[in-house]
């Protein structure tokens, strides 16, 4: 069908604005903006069938002209904004259905290869403005801020999206979780048990992280993403766990980590430190989740003696290396699957004695279960430092002291 006779038919349905007749052929751009484009394909028109230029008059049947409201919109959109800082956005918009199924009808009457739907002209315009009177720029793809025009009820919705940083941190006191946990009894409705916290440890890694954080961002929250975990009653010493942290919606952007390390620090002082080295994006938080990391543990085992220092050496060499097969622990049993997973331990040296026990350090695989390597977790885990001296072993303080990834950099 030519354009002629295509706006012809187009017409026929109704009285129709010059954008929404425009973006009918939307796609074969002429490097007009629809409602030029619309108001050419009235002009040729009217001369083919030899009529009258009638520009458009009363209200659009699809739109009801929508676009004379965009600078209205664009002032709602920078009230919307208003105390929250950012460099680039996008708009995004709520069509009515009866709206969209309009143009809709219309498509798929004619065939309309190329059409344009409303929502993207309104996000473009209304874009374009905010761009204009704010001096910022509209980013597609990784927008600093949403607002979301409801074109049904007239309001403006806000969203913030997440800032991301990287760094390491390290855990100086032990019985501090990673993550909040929630009040075993009252599953964080807040109860006599936890003080009505609503929670079974005053504080973690993530909220002592996270708190100085959430005040310098003003934000709503922080999220902690880690590279594996530590036991609640292990420090993270050595070289630090690395982690991803998510601050949601931030309304302050422009944080200086150098800053931001230092509140950390000076906050937790004694119990967590950070050492905060780039920001980045969400993507990084899948991969440091996923990513196997080794890790460097540092014991104190209690031994029942006698024991000769030859005998421990040869035993931590005979566990060296060899394949370990470690059942499901019984402390963890109740929230993972139980299986056997097979693991190594790389490196095991003996490294003194102390009042109460043994220092040694151990390197393992992701996902080896120190503590059972030692006890044995009653025949469990095989081979164990308890099955190879014949006598009961146990781990009494542990620090991880390192964690490394296996990744290629
Ligand atoms: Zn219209
Ligand atoms: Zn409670």
């Amino acid at each position: 069908m030519d354009l002629i006779a295509l706006t012809g038919k187009i017409l026929a349905y109704g009285e129709v604005c010059d954008h929404c007749l425009g973006r009918m052929v939307g796609k074969r751009s002429f490097g007009l903006s629809n409602d030029q484009r619309g108001n050419a394909l009235r002009v040729s028109y009217a001369l083919a069938v030899n009529e009258p230029f009638l520009p458009h008059q009363g209200t659009c049947w699809i739109c009801q002209d929508l676009f004379l409201q965009v600078g209205e919109w664009a002032g709602r959109v920078e009230a919307a904004f208003e105390g929250i800082e950012f460099e680039t956005f996008l708009i995004g918009t709520r069509v009515p259905p009866l709206m969209a199924e309009s143009e809709e009808m219309v498509w798929s009457d004619l065939s309309l290869t190329s059409p344009e739907p409303l929502k993207s002209e309104m996000n473009r315009e209304v874009g374009k403005a905010v761009g204009q009177i704010l001096g910022k720029e509209a980013d597609l793809t990784n927008p600093d801020v949403l607002a979301i025009l409801d074109l049904s009820t007239g309001e403006v919705g806000i969203q913030v999206n997440p800032l991301f940083f990287y760094g390491r941190y390290r855990k100086l006191e032990r019985g501090i979780p990673q993550t909040h946990w929630d009040c075993r009894v009252c599953r964080g409705a807040g109860c006599e048990r936890c003080n009505f916290t609503g929670k079974m440890y005053q504080d973690s890694v993530e909220e002592l992280i996270g708190r100085p954080a959430v005040d310098l961002f003003s934000a709503k929250g922080a999220v902690l993403h880690g590279a594996g975990r530590e036991d609640i009653d292990a420090r993270m010493i050595g070289t630090g766990r690395p982690f991803v942290m998510e601050i949601v919606a931030p309304a302050r952007r422009t944080v200086d980590l150098q800053v931001l390390q230092e509140t950390i620090n000076r906050s937790a002082v004694g119990r967590v430190e950070v050492s905060l080295e780039r920001w980045t994006r969400r993507g990084e938080v899948e991969t440091i989740k996923s990513d196997k990391m080794y890790k460097k543990y540092r014991i104190l085992v209690e031994i029942q003696d006698p024991l000769s220092l030859h005998e421990l050496r040869s035993a931590l060499e005979a566990l060296k290396g060899v394949t370990i097969y470690q059942r499901t622990p019984q402390r963890v049993a109740h929230r993972r699957a139980d299986k056997i997973r097979e693991r190594h331990a790389t490196e095991i040296t003996y490294h003194g004695r102390e009042q109460d026990g043994y220092v040694i350090e151990v390197t393992g695989e992701a996902g080896l279960y120190i503590k059972e390597l030692i006890s044995g977790d009653n025949g469990r885990t095989r081979p164990s430092l308890t099955e190879i001296l014949g006598r009961p072993a146990q781990v009494s303080r542990l620090d991880v002291v390192q964690v490394e990834s296996t990744r290629e950099e």
